[in-house]
């Protein structure tokens, strides 16, 4: 009998992620996870957030990306804590990673930590970092067929958020079919329509967050 390899890396990642699950519940923090495939504005959507909910709400971030520390660079810039996972090569985060990771924060008076996956619809999405929810990013220049295409992620989403709205107008991107596309496999998702960019949308995320994370 042989147990598959997959299942034995699963098996470990469950019990880090156990151990992140009790960090977060001792010092009660609301744990976050962003998907999406790249360049979906999941860095931009966090640096806004962090903006606008400052003195409200005290945020961390914790950065997976294969390579480079740029966008911890720019949450650092937005004024919040950021500490860089580089996966050199790994196309998703593990909940071992994160809980490396949060020996690093010094946060101690964070409410929220949000960890930025890597970009991919994938198998991020397989692995539990421990979080308490999960938030799926879909852009609207990435095209209106990542909820079929994907419906693994979008299933396990607890919010899914639209970005880039302001581009619907110049292009071919169907709403209602990803509305639908997304109730077919999660009748039970928060489901918003934002521009990180320029703002539009985001005060009911905004409101989303405060009320989970118990700042309301
Ligand atoms: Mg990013
Ligand atoms: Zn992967």
């Amino acid at each position: 009998m042989k147990v598959s390899l997959n299942q034995k890396i699963l098996s470990r990642n469950d019990d880090f992620a156990a151990k992140n699950k009790a960090y977060f519940r001792r010092r009660g923090i609301l744990c976050l996870n962003f998907i999406s495939s790249p360049g979906s504005g999941k860095t931009t959507v966090i640096a806004r957030t962090i903006g606008a909910l400052k003195g409200k709400l005290n945020i961390a971030v914790i950065e997976g990306d294969i390579k480079t520390d740029t966008d911890a660079q720019k949450i650092r810039a937005a004024g919040a804590e950021a500490v860089q996972i580089e996966t050199h090569g790994a196309c998703h985060l593990s909940a071992e990673q994160v809980a490396n990771a949060l020996t690093l924060l010094n946060s101690a008076d964070a409410k929220v930590i949000i960890i930025e996956n890597v970009g991919n619809l994938v198998c991020p999405s397989a692995f539990d970092l421990g979080e308490h929810r999960r938030v799926v990013v879909l852009s609207v220049p990435e095209g209106d067929d990542k909820p079929v295409k994907y419906p693994g992620t979008f299933a396990e989403a607890d919010v899914v958020l639209i970005n880039k709205i302001d581009l619907m107008d110049y292009l071919d991107f169907n709403l209602e079919r990803v509305l639908a596309d997304i109730r077919a496999v999660n009748p039970d998702a928060v489901i918003l329509q934002i521009s990180a960019s320029t703002g539009e949308g985001m005060q009911a995320w905004y409101d989303w967050l405060t009320k989970n994370a118990g700042a309301e």
